[in-house]
């Protein structure tokens, strides 16, 4: 979500085009624009009768160069200190003043997601009492615009995972309506439970999704996958903290750790970034789409190509066009994932059902929100209708891979349920007279009980119960 998004016109053409999630990046803007963006978001959707989750992402422990502009030419010396800092002197402030003790001679230095690049000499002494800086070498010159990222390769920056401004941002995120936290820089599976803690005191309940952009985060991967309900692979920053030929092999294990553990899976940066200036993506961009289509990951994410470029729509549509041709020829394999639920087993079951009988969709009936998360990670290739009663469930599971979620009103009777299921179904085209619809609910239905049994359902065909006359009865 960005300002290339502001005319709801434009939104409800992306949302049209197959966006059905929104992140509002906390690095950028501010509670005005968060508000307006949170509320623009919901209106659309609402007006569109579309299921749309909004993902909050805090901005971490991110450092930043000060809010002047820099010259920077290729040898020449420039330093780093903490704030403020002085272009005349070729002193950069920088956000972290403890980043002094943490550099040694010969250490790379990144700026702007490593366009420019320095590398510290020694350590010297400021002007009377102004403390330490960093002496550097410029590596790779440009200009250096306000408030660039700083990255130092390899270096844990041990900065409290959670910031003074991730906090307020966490306070007022946990009470606007978000379905979904996304974590900067998450080193650890410490960092994962620090957070969800300072969530819980706000008792504030959402999935969490972790980033991994850090050296940290690739070696402490298993126990960040363990920690959180969601990974992203959030290649900017990443390509930057790790020599760019290491994305590739990370993002593939991200994807099976997630896979073997039942999590979410996002893939983030770069994915059509020609697009933001060009109205056709390179092969390559189609291609990275395609790939990451074919691992069946739950999401994709569009950064700056929808957030602040010439063609949102256009990069929205041609996503969808590569995701969905790619799909076409994916074969047919469910995963089988030992999930510590007992319902996991009847939803299993329901979906071997489902394929095995030649079912064009399984629907399942959520109360709590588990059976649909359970569901999209076992990757079968019939859509998961899943019939929430609740909005919050409705909403998170739009980012659940092969997953459709649909409103329903709480009855008794469970063959209300389906009737009414049916007839939207039909109204969808996505099933016709005589197709088969799997159905796994509770029963009793809408009870504390969870996923327990399973139906199968002809449509228009009566069954135990007559529905109605049919010329076929
Ligand atoms: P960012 O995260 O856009 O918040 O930096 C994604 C990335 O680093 O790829
Ligand atoms: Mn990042």
């Amino acid at each position: 979500m960005g300002p290339a998004l502001e005319d709801p016109a434009v939104l409800e053409r992306v949302m049209k085009a197959g966006a059905n999630a929104f992140r509002i990046n906390f690095s950028h803007g501010d509670r005005e624009q968060h508000v307006r963006y949170l509320a623009l978001i919901r209106s659309v959707a609402k007006k569109l009768k579309r299921p749309c989750g909004i993902l909050a992402d805090l901005m971490g422990p991110k450092v930043r160069v000060d809010a002047r502009e820099y010259q920077l030419e290729n040898g020449a010396e420039v330093s780093l200190v903490a704030r403020p800092g002085d272009p005349a002197r070729a002193e950069i402030g920088i956000s972290y003043p403890g980043l002094v003790e943490l550099i040694a001679p010969g250490q790379r230095i990144l700026l702007d997601d490593g366009k420019l690049e320095i590398c510290a000499e020694r350590l010297a002494k400021r002007d009377k009492g102004a403390g330490k800086k960093i002496v550097c070498r410029v590596i790779r010159g440009g200009s250096l615009k306000p408030n660039k990222s700083l990255n130092v390769p390899g270096v844990s920056l041990r900065l409290p995972i959670l910031s003074k401004k991730d906090k307020e941002d966490l306070r007022f995120i946990s009470t606007a309506g978000f379905d979904w936290v996304a974590a900067s820089f998450i080193g650890s599976g410490d960092d994962v439970r620090t957070i969800k803690r300072f969530m819980e005191t706000l008792e504030f309940r959402v999935p969490l999704v972790a980033k991994v952009e850090s050296a940290e985060a690739v070696v402490n991967l298993r126990g960040i996958v363990e920690a959180a309900e969601g990974v992203m692979v959030a290649r900017g920053d990443l390509g930057v903290e790790l020599d760019l030929e290491l994305i590739p092999t990370v993002q593939r294990n991200v994807i099976m750790l997630a896979r073997e553990l039942g999590k979410v899976t996002i893939i983030a940066t770069q994915m059509l970034e020609s697009m933001t200036t060009s109205s056709r993506p390179s092969r390559a961009e189609v291609t990275d789409v395609s790939t990451a289509a074919l691992a069946r990951v739950d999401s994709l994410m569009l950064s700056g190509e929808t957030a602040t470029g010439k063609y949102p729509v256009e990069a929205v549509e041609m996503m969808d066009r590569i995701i969905r041709t790619t799909e076409i020829n994916l074969d047919d394999e469910i995963v089988g994932i030992s999930h510590p639920e007992t319902i996991a087993l009847v939803c299993e079951a329901g979906l071997y059902l489902a394929a095995n009988s030649g079912a064009k969709v399984l629907v399942v009936i959520s109360t709590h929100g588990t059976s649909p998360r359970i569901l999209s990670t076992y990757r079968g290739n019939i859509p998961v209708v899943v019939a929430c009663l609740n909005e919050d469930i409705y909403r998170r599971s739009s980012l659940y891979y092969s997953v459709q979620p649909t409103m329903i009103k709480a009855v008794s009777n469970p063959e209300l349920v389906f009737r009414q299921l049916e007839s939207e179904l039909k109204a969808e085209g996505l099933v016709v007279a005589g197709d088969v619809i799997v159905f796994a609910f509770g029963h009793p239905i809408h009870t504390r009980l969870g996923t327990n049994s399973i139906r199968r359902w002809v449509v228009d065909v009566p069954s135990s119960q007559p529905k109605r006359k049919s010329k076929k009865a």
